[in-house]
């Protein structure tokens, strides 16, 4: 019984798609003696590594110079966030906090709200480095609303903005203000074009040099959606805004380099065509399944073999949804990428002592990572089910439930997703699945997502789908052993019921029932957080952070 990838539940790993503000909050007191040493234990260590014997020998030739390449991103990145990093770690002299300061791209704590950890450091400028720190929001709005012109120049994702001798605001495009730095990625990423095999993959990293040194990245970013066969892949440049929590104007320098799981990403299209049988046996009357499901968006699964810059800063991304051009998106839909090797150490290291910790002895057998990563990629594809307009004349379900709206599509995306491995599990189509698997881990992501995102839509989902599940009996908490246990049938239930609810409120449009859902059910009780503050002083980890680049690959 060889069972590889095949086991899981769903769950809400959208979790851990998470960002940083997603899981932050917790080791609030923090010893001083120790505080170097709690703060660097927030996050375990794990070794980034993937199978390079299945790629050719110019496919890994290509993988230093892609490392290389991200690296300068990194240094970028200092940049965005902070400034000159050199000064600062030299004038750290404990290892741990200079080590956590690296971790962090800067002396302010990304899990925990952006505190500053270092004696001398006031609060992280919302703006970053991006902007000046002593300038005011007026101030740039009085600047940028001079012309249409300069109003473009100043909130160009892709520039700067400073002051000049006379103290006047002025905007500088990144490929002038890190000339250098862009035309040494460039020449590395020209350099692996030359090495490339699939044509795609070529022609992607030359227009990718050429975006690099002209701050335009939409010709790269459609050859990005053209290339689908390559093995090699990766994301880099100004990519997300998030960084920028001034105006969310300025895009921060991030790089990945990944090797795509070709095995996994066909599975994953297969599961894709199912999308329309599955959507008419949605548990919900005929009116709310009357749409396409959407398959417009393409999923593959990848191992990373380095981070740098902003998805490395704190909490590690484990999916990545691109590209951000909407103009991209209408011609060539979007990829959504799931980062397979990531996942896995997120699971070891952070969802497994939870669960040994949390779930009923018995059933611990039933957490598995085959699940995990099905939860997790079912997570994806369920957002292809169910309905985007509403069947009341309100427009999209987005607009219609407003604040609501990305908690409830996010907990339609992680029940459906148990629904469609459930299904799939009966028609006989996902080989060697056992769903209690997928149902025990699920129930262990609850807990987790819980813990990382009580502010965070994905945070709200998870703990008003635990209180219904809980109101249902879908589990149960044993006192004796402070342990929680599913019940499988009970569970069944609630997945369809549950399914039913959130479907029927957003077909609807109807806020209210929405608002009065979510203040019902997303509340944390008491119980949940004692037993939340136990996981804490177990001290188990909050985030990962990699041992990585060529010297740990094989
Ligand atoms: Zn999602």
């Amino acid at each position: 019984m060889k069972k590889r990838l095949v086991k899981i539940a769903l769950f809400s790993l959208a979790i851990a798609i998470s960002s940083c503000q997603e899981e932050g909050k917790e080791m609030e007191n923090v010893d001083d003696a120790t505080e170097s040493s709690a703060l660097l234990a927030k996050y375990t260590p794990v070794r980034l590594t993937t199978d390079l014997a299945v790629l050719t020998d110019r496919q890994r030739e290509m993988i230093p110079l892609l490392i290389e390449a991200a690296q300068i991103m990194d240094q970028l990145f200092w940049q965005d966030a902070y400034g000159d990093r050199e000064a600062l770690l030299n004038s750290i002299e404990d290892p741990d906090l200079r080590r956590f300061t690296e971790i962090n791209y800067g002396p302010w704590d990304r899990l925990d709200g952006d505190k500053p950890f270092i004696d001398g450091f006031g609060p992280k400028p919302l703006g970053a480095n991006f902007y000046p720190a002593d300038m005011s929001k007026e101030e740039f709005e009085q600047a940028s609303g001079q012309s249409d012109e300069l109003g473009e120049a100043f909130t160009s994702l892709y520039t700067l903005i400073r002051r000049d001798d006379a103290g006047k605001l002025v905007p500088i495009a990144y490929r002038e203000a890190y000339a250098e730095e862009v035309a040494r990625v460039a020449e590395k990423l020209k350099a692996a074009s030359e090495l490339a095999e699939d044509p795609g993959l070529k022609t992607y990293l030359v227009a990718r040099a050429d975006a690099l040194l002209s701050d335009e990245y939409q010709p790269s970013d459609l050859a990005w959606m053209d290339m689908k066969e390559n093995a090699i892949d990766v994301v880099i440049g100004p990519i997300e805004t998030y960084e920028d929590k001034l105006f969310g104007y300025k895009a921060a320098h991030s790089a990945y380099v990944l090797v795509k799981d070709l095995e996994w990403s066909q599975r994953l299209a297969r599961y894709t065509e199912f999308l329309p049988e599955l959507q008419k046996g949605l548990p919900v009357p005929e009116q709310y399944k009357q749409e396409e499901p959407g398959g417009e968006s393409q999923l593959n699964a990848y191992d990373v073999v380095y981070y740098a810059g902003d998805c490395n800063a704190g909490s590690k991304t484990i999916a990545i949804n691109l590209t951000n051009d909407p103009e991209v998106q209408l011609q060539k839909g979007a990829r959504r990428l799931q980062l397979k090797n990531a996942m896995r150490a997120k699971f070891d290291m952070i969802l497994v002592p939870i669960a040994e910790f949390l779930i009923a002895e018995d059933q611990r057998k039933h957490i598995t990572f085959d699940a995990f990563f099905q939860n997790t990629m079912f997570h994806e594809v369920a957002h292809g089910l169910g309905i985007k307009n509403t069947l009341t004349g309100q427009g999209a379900v987005r607009t219609a439930l407003k604040e609501q709206a990305s908690a409830f599509e996010e907990g339609k995306a992680d029940i459906l997703g148990l629904y469609m491995i459930t299904q799939l599990i009966e028609r006989g189509e996902l080989e060697d699945a056992d769903f209690k698997d997928n149902y025990v881990t699920f129930m262990a992501g609850i807990i987790r997502s819980i813990r990382f995102g009580s502010s965070s839509a994905h945070g709200r989902a998870n703990l008003m789908r635990f209180n219904y599940f809980k109101e249902q009996g879908a589990f149960s908490r044993d006192p004796s052993t402070s342990t929680y246990r599913v019940d499988f049938d009970r569970m069944a239930e609630a997945i369809d019921s549950l399914s039913e609810k959130i479907l029927t409120i957003q077909g609807d449009g109807d806020y209210d029932a929405a608002k009065a859902m979510m203040e019902r059910l997303g509340r944390l009780d008491e119980q949940l957080e004692s037993d939340l503050a136990r996981i804490t002083a177990q001290g188990i980890p909050t985030d990962i952070i990699f041992d990585q680049g060529m010297s740990v690959l094989q």
